[in-house]
């Protein structure tokens, strides 16, 4: 059986329509990629932060937190070529 969390506390009203608004700010796949600094896709700060980069061949993902709005991410490299 679950145990409810004593000190869970439900969002008030206004920070769910915040949260909304937030979910729909996102920036496009497009807009993300072509920033040169490092932002959050979600309130755009700088404020960004990665964990290691983990590389499987062809592509690379690292996990990146915003130090702002707390949210999560992951970021997509991929391969483009080689060279010596
Ligand atoms: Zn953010």
């Amino acid at each position: 059986m679950k145990k409810k969390i004593k000190n869970e506390k439900l969002m008030t009203q206004a920070e769910y329509i915040k949260h909304r608004e937030l979910n729909e700010k996102l920036m496009t796949q497009a807009e993300y990629i072509k920033h040169r600094e490092l932002i959050c896709p979600f309130c755009k700060s700088e404020n960004v932060s990665g964990s290691y980069i983990e590389v499987d061949r062809t592509e690379a993902l690292q996990d990146m937190t915003c130090m702002d709005c707390n949210r999560d991410w992951t970021d997509i490299y991929k391969l483009v070529g080689f060279e010596y």
